[in-house]
């Protein structure tokens, strides 16, 4: 299945990709956590794009599609791909277009999860991740068993820089006007499947199986 997983930041697409890369075994491809990757590595790009992402700025669609270009040509997406974070605007929806039409590739669907603007807030601003195992958790709604430990690898939770209010409300007016308008895009081709993400971890997930299920002819 080659799939797109979108909405706001916060809405739960890293939590959600977890499950889904699990039950389907396909990469999970995350713009967000590559360029990260960069700026911990120290490269060019990686300090390029911390100076933007720590504002809440988009990567440039250049430097972003040339990295997409080759991560889809790595041998693990041959079966399948979930993206995560990618695309964020037309022009990238356009070049994964012509990307996919090179290797005879085409969308299966494109999952959108939706949550209210204030608690997308909240659910930023809460949220930790493992500074050893990348693990996901919330201070309030997936808080860990030890405060500040991974429950998984007992590695320290540590706070994004971009998940201060400041740059959350940035992020969350970013969206609504460069990546929203994705959603008739693809809604257009009937690839669009909303998803209601303001439920239970499980509930979210379940709803997407059930409407993968419904709206691929393949088998999942
Ligand atoms: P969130 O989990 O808050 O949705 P991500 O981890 O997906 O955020 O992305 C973090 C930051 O990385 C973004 O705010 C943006 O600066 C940059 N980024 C990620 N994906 C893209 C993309 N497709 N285009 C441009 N910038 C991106
Ligand atoms: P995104 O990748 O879309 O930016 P995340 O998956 O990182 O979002 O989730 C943001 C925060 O919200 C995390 O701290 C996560 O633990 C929490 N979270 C995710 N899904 C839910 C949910 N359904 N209910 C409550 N909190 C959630
Ligand atoms: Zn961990």
């Amino acid at each position: 299945m080659n799939l797109i997983l979108m909405g706001p930041p916060g809405v739960g697409k890293g939590t959600q990709a977890e499950y889904i890369e699990r039950k389907y075994w396909i990469p999970r491809i995350s713009t967000g956590e590559m360029f990260r990757a960069a700026a911990r590595f120290g490269t060019e790009l990686g300090l390029q794009a911390k100076q933007l992402m720590d504002v809440g700025q988009l990567v440039p669609d250049d430097i972003t599609n040339g990295i997409m270009r080759c991560r889809l040509a790595e041998r693990d997406c041959a079966k399948g791909f979930l993206l995560d974070g990618f695309p964020r605007t037309i022009a990238q929806a356009e070049a994964l277009d012509s990307i996919l039409a090179e290797w005879n590739k085409s969308l299966d669907a494109v999952i959108n999860i939706e949550v209210p603007d204030d608690i997308l807030i909240v659910r930023n601003c809460g949220r930790r991740t493992c500074s050893q195992c990348g693990a996901n958790f919330h201070t309030q709604f997936n808080p860990p068993l030890v405060e500040n430990q991974c429950d998984i690898c007992e590695g320290e939770l540590q706070q994004r820089s971009d998940d201060v209010e400041e740059t959350v409300v940035k992020k969350l007016a970013i969206y609504a006007e460069q990546t929203k308008p994705l959603t008739d895009f693809y809604a257009q081709r009937g690839l669009l499947i909303n998803i209601n993400g303001n439920q239970k971890l499980e509930d979210v997930f379940r709803d997407i199986v059930r409407s993968l299920e419904k709206s691929t002819t393949k088998e999942v």
